[in-house]
């Protein structure tokens, strides 16, 4: 997928309008919309079941909208006519489940989607997978498999394996809920080391610590919609919407 024609850099990477989405008669989204500039790390707050798995399914197309608009680089995700594998390589996912091929190594994981979908030459795709080793902080443990690792470590194989697309947008659902307390932080430094050389990303995460420090710009969801957003500066101490105060006095 290349950038529309007229789309240029100072423009939103990420667009998102009036997005509305039903499964069956619920209505998961109810006219969501915010935008993400080249660069800048979003984090998506809210409780269970708010729609934010949804949500960040519909920016990669995971999941159809029955409404509104999302772009990414100019070009309608949701356009018939967009090539899907093309979009999954701009748009990278992580999620909760890491879900690596237990048979393969950890390299070997990192390297399958380049050299089976894109059909990459494999030497080509193991340099540049080693070299995503290294920068998930995982060197000298390319041959371990996925069951030899911890869970953190198996996250940033799955991060790594995300990265060898060379996606310009990275999604993230909470990717740190299911690891052990210890392993959390690993996660975190590696998608603050992203950021810091500016990959746009965007994570559900309830994480405050990390939504503190390194979100641009926090949105908390509830029920469908966006009630209350703001940079960190303002959002933790000024929030006004009693739905969003009452979430973070429980978990802050
Ligand atoms: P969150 O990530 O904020 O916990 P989700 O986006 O996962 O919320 O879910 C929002 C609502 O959408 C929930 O009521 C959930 O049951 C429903 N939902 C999500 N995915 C599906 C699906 N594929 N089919 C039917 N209902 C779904
Ligand atoms: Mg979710």
């Amino acid at each position: 997928m290349t950038a529309e024609p007229g789309w240029t850099p100072d423009q939103p990477i990420v667009s998102v309008k009036g997005v509305r989405k039903s499964f069956g008669d619920n209505e998961v989204l109810k006219g969501v919309g915010f935008d993400v500039m080249k660069g800048e790390v979003i984090c998506i707050i809210g409780p269970s079941g708010s729609g934010k798995s949804t949500l960040i399914r519909c920016i990669n197309g995971l999941n159809e909208i029955d409404e509104g608009s999302i772009k990414v680089e100019g070009q309608e995700v949701h356009d018939p006519a967009l090539d899907k594998l093309a979009l999954r390589r701009k748009v990278g996912m992580v999620f909760q489940q890491y879900n690596l091929f237990p048979h393969k190594t950890a390299l070997e994981n990192v390297m399958m989607a380049p050299v089976l979908v894109l059909k990459q030459p494999k030497a080509e795709v193991e340099a540049r997978a080693r070299k995503l080793m290294a920068k998930v902080r995982l060197e000298g443990k390319e041959h371990q498999y996925p069951g030899e690792l911890s869970g953190g470590q198996q996250q940033r194989v799955a991060i790594a394996r995300s990265l060898a697309m060379n996606p310009d947008v990275m999604l993230f659902d909470e990717v740190t809920a299911a690891l052990d307390p210890e392993t959390v932080k690993e996660v975190l430094v590696t998608i603050k080391d992203l950021a810091a050389e500016g990959m746009t990303c965007l994570l559900v995460t309830h994480e405050m610590g990390f939504a503190r420090e390194v979100a641009d710009h926090i949105y908390f969801t509830d029920r469908g919609v966006i009630v209350e957003h703001g940079p960190p500066e303002t959002f933790f101490t000024e929030a006004r919407d009693p739905r969003t105060r009452e979430f973070l006095s429980q978990i802050l």
